[in-house]
C-alpha cells in the first residue's frame, strides 16, 4: 500500500540526526497520520522513514526548577488531553489537542507532527502561539530554539531546515501562570473535520480589568497570527459584554482571511469577531472576572 525504501527506529535524537544527515532522502515518522496520507498519494520509492517513537525523551512531559514546562514532540494528544498536569497548567492547549480529528487518530497524531506539519489549521498552533512556546530544535549544527511565531512561514512551509528535528516544546512559567483561557475550533462537523477558524484567548483579569489579553488565530491568514491591535485595545478595559465585542471585532483587523471552499472571506471575518468575542469571556469567567 505504501511505497517507501525503508523504516528505521532511532534510539536516540543523536542518531536521528546522524540517519538524516547521511541519507538525504530520509525523513522523521512520528504518529504518520500526516505523512503516510502524502505518501499514499504520492509514493516516494527512495524515502527512507526514521522514527522517533523509541527515544524516550520525546515522549516526557516536564517541568524545570524555574516552572518551564517542556513536551516532548511525540507526546500524543489523547496523552495530553488525559493529563492532569497538562490539563493543570496548560488546558488551552489540552483542550485544542481534543478537538483534532477523533479518539483513533489522537492516540496517534503528535504534537511535534502537528507543529512541523504547519498547516495553518493546526489545532495546536493557536495556543502556543498564546503560551509563547519555543521550539528546541536538534539539528546537525547541534540545538537550536525559536519562537513558535517565528517557525511557520507559509502554508505548509516551516523553518525546519533539512535534517532538523523538532524535539521539546518549551513553555516559560510566565506565559501560563495566572491566565483564564479558551480555544474554539469552528468547523463544519464536531469531529473529524478541521478547522474554518480556530481562535485562542488567553487573559489575566485584575480588579474587573484586563490587565494582560493574549489572542491568536489560525485559518484567519497564510499562517497562524496573534492580534497585536486587539491585544493592545484590550489592555486596561473593563471586562465587559461591550467591551469583548470590541476585542472581537478589533481582531478582524489584525487577520487577513481569504475565500476558499471551504468557507468565504466574509464569513470568516464574522468567525473571527464572533470566536474570539466567545473564547474570551470563556477565559474571563476562568481568569476570575
Ligand atoms: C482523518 C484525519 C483527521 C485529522 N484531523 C485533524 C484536526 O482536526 N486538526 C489538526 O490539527 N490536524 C488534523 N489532522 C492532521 C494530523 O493528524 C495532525 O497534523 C497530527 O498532529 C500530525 O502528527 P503526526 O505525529 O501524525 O505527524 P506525522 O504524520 O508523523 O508527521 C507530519 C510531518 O511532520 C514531520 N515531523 C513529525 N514529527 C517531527 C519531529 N519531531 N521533528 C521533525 N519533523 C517531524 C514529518 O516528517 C512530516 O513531514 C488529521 C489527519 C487525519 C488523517
Amino acid at each position: 500500500m505504501f511505497d517507501f525504501k525503508g523504516y528505521k527506529d532511532a534510539s536516540s535524537i543523536e542518531e536521528a540526526v546522524k540517519i538524516l544527515k547521511d541519507a538525504p532522502e530520509a525523513e522523521v515518522i512520528a504518529g504518520g497520520s500526516d505523512l503516510l496520507i502524502e505518501l499514499r498519494d504520492e509514493p516516494r520509492a527512495d524515502l527512507l522513514l526514521v522514527s522517533l517513537r523509541k527515544i524516550e525523551a520525546v515522549h516526557q512531559i516536564t517541568m524545570d526548577e524555574g516552572g518551564e514546562i517542556a513536551i516532548g514532540s511525540m507526546v500524543t494528544f489523547d496523552r495530553m488531553e488525559k493529563d492532569e498536569f497538562i490539563m493543570t497548567h496548560l488546558p488551552v492547549l489540552g483542550e485544542a489537542g481534543g478537538t483534532i480529528g477523533g479518539p483513533q487518530l489522537r492516540r496517534v497524531a503528535t504534537l511535534g507532527g502537528n507543529v512541523c506539519n504547519g498547516a495553518v489549521s493546526g489545532d495546536s498552533a493557536t495556543p502556543l502561539f498564546c503560551y509563547n512556546a519555543r521550539l528546541e530544535i536538534a539539528g546537525p549544527e547541534g540545538y537550536r530554539t525559536i519562537p513558535v511565531s517565528e517557525f511557520y512561514l507559509g502554508p505548509g512551509k516551516t523553518d525546519l531546515k533539512k535534517g532538523e528535528i523538532l524535539v521539546r516544546i518549551l513553555i516559560a512559567k510566565k506565559d501560563y501562570e495566572g491566565f483564564g483561557g479558551n480555544y474554539i475550533k469552528f468547523s463544519r462537523r464536531k469531529a473529524l473535520d478541521i478547522a474554518n477558524l480556530g481562535a485562542t484567548a488567553l487573559c489575566k483579569v485584575k480588579d474587573g480589568r484586563f490587565s494582560e489579553v493574549r489572542i491568536a488565530l489560525g485559518v484567519a491568514a497564510p499562517v497562524p497570527i496573534r492580534c497585536p491591535g486587539a491585544e493592545n485595545f484590550a489592555e486596561g478595559l473593563e471586562v465587559t459584554d461591550d467591551n469583548m465585542k470590541a476585542i472581537g471585532q478589533r481582531a478582524v483587523d489584525d487577520a487577513r482571511p481569504r475565500d476558499s471552499w471551504r468557507a468565504s472571506k466574509a464569513f470568516r471575518q464574522q468567525l473571527i469577531e464572533v470566536c474570539t468575542e466567545r473564547a474570551l469571556k470563556a477565559g474571563a469567567d476562568l481568569a476570575g472576572k
